[in-house]
């Protein structure tokens, strides 16, 4: 659709605008308006279906169906209104929300994914000079800020699907560029979670080391960007890259153990270097640590190249910290995702550590899943405490604080030098 419409506007910008603009719309439009305010979703299909008009169209408060429906969190209704071709970055909101910036209120991680792969415009501010990641911040949509701001529009990898220099093939198959878009956008860093998206985005038919090529050309050109360096993507393109590589070798592991007792057990083990993985990364420690993924971790923060960064300067001095209880993983999810800004207590996906999952233990009721894989991957630590009326189960710590604390060079390496040790 086109970015630019013309509509009625003020002649110039220091006309008053009068007080009530007056807009008059068509029953229709009404219509329209009215199913979205009530979440009728199947009505809205029927009246949007025989409208053949732009559904650009705007209320008294000058906001298009568009954004209603980001405002409402109805992702069903802003793919229609999509559908039906609504121009995502317009609107005459008089304090300049976009629907991105809608959206963002309304607190839909969904939402927001829609918009954005539509085109909307993140940088875009209103009137206060907020983005809509700002907004999402100042409502403590935690997982709305993440989602928009480790947003890559899918043009920017396109690059990677296409032979570059001496190459005889390019780096990522044309065929994998919307699953790696949408693994390099996860917002959950779970090891867990990385291998489960690595196979649902069908990514494990892929050699898995190219995946890390195209991950580390990733990180090197956010730190060479001319302007607009960003670090924090960077360092994330590492962490991703370093954890594939992290599954690639437990893959090979996993399949030459098989090869030699291929014949002697004929059972289907498709994918489970999976639960060879996740047994390692879940194994607890008599602490209760996870002690393969604090190790994991340590050495992928040593392995970043770009040591001169404030993301790398934060994640070593907190790695290092005696007083910061919280986990590497903690430490770092906090790096790339950004603070919370206070203690939620959330629930976590005991297995990959997404939030707010939806099932839980039956027997014991005390420890929750996304879905039966997590479960099942779990099971191995789970069931030696399932059942029992008391226990507990460790979440990680309290998310990191004191991120500012500068400190010098001397300060890092030795710092360094103590994380080598560790
Ligand atoms: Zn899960
Ligand atoms: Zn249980």
């Amino acid at each position: 659709m086109s970015s630019t419409e013309p509509t009625v506007e003020p002649t110039t910008q220091n006309e008053p605008a009068p007080a009530v603009p007056k807009v008059i719309l068509s029953a229709d439009q009404k219509e329209i308006f009215d199913r979205i305010s009530k979440n009728e979703n199947s009505e809205l299909k029927l009246r949007l279906a025989r409208f053949k008009q732009s559904v650009d169209f705007v209320d008294e408060n000058g906001m298009t169906p568009l954004q209603h429906a980001a405002y409402k969190g109805n992702k069903e209704a802003v793919q229609m209104l999509l559908d039906q071709g609504a121009d995502v970055n317009s609107g005459k909101h008089e304090y300049n929300y976009t629907a991105l910036h809608f959206g963002a209120l309304s607190g839909s991680v969904d939402v927001c994914m829609k918009l954005l792969l539509a085109g909307a415009k993140a940088d875009a501010v209103n009137t206060i000079g907020r983005t809509a990641a700002q907004m999402a911040a100042f409502v403590a949509n935690h997982q709305v800020v993440a989602t928009i701001n480790s947003f890559v529009p899918i043009k920017d990898i396109e690059c990677y699907t296409k032979v570059q220099g001496s190459q005889k093939e390019p780096l990522l198959p044309v065929v994998h560029l919307d699953g790696f878009h949408k693994f390099i956008m996860q917002i959950n860093i779970h090891p867990v979670r990385i291998a489960l998206n690595l196979q649902k985005y069908g990514l494990f038919i892929e050699d898995l080391k190219r995946i890390r090529k195209v991950l580390d050309e990733m990180m090197e050109r956010e730190m060479k960007r001319r302007n607009e360096i960003n670090e924090v993507l960077a360092f994330k393109y590492h962490y991703l890259g370093y954890m594939v590589n992290e599954i690639a070798k437990c893959r090979d592991y996993f399949l030459a153990r098989k090869d030699k007792a291929e014949g002697s057990n004929g059972k289907d083990q498709k994918s489970d270097f999976v639960e060879l993985f996740a047994k390692r990364v879940l194994k607890q420690g008599k602490d209760g640590s996870l002690e393969y993924v604090e190790a994991t971790i340590r050495e992928c923060v040593r392995e970043f190249p770009f040591r001169e960064c404030t993301v790398f300067r934060q994640v070593v001095t907190q790695l290092a910290s005696k007083e910061n209880p919280a986990s590497a993983l903690e430490i770092i999810k906090a790096a790339i995702n950004g603070q919370r800004g206070f203690q939620d207590t959330i629930s976590l996906c005991s297995s990959c550590g997404e939030e707010k999952p939806d099932k839980k233990c039956s027997k014991c009721k005390e420890v929750q899943y996304c879905d039966r894989e997590c479960q099942r991957l779990h099971w191995f630590m789970h069931k030696k405490v399932c059942a029992r009326p008391s226990s507990t189960t460790a979440q990680g710590g309290p998310p990191a604080k004191d991120a500012k604390k500068d400190i010098d060079s001397a300060e890092i390496s030795e710092q360094l030098q103590k994380l080598v040790a560790s």
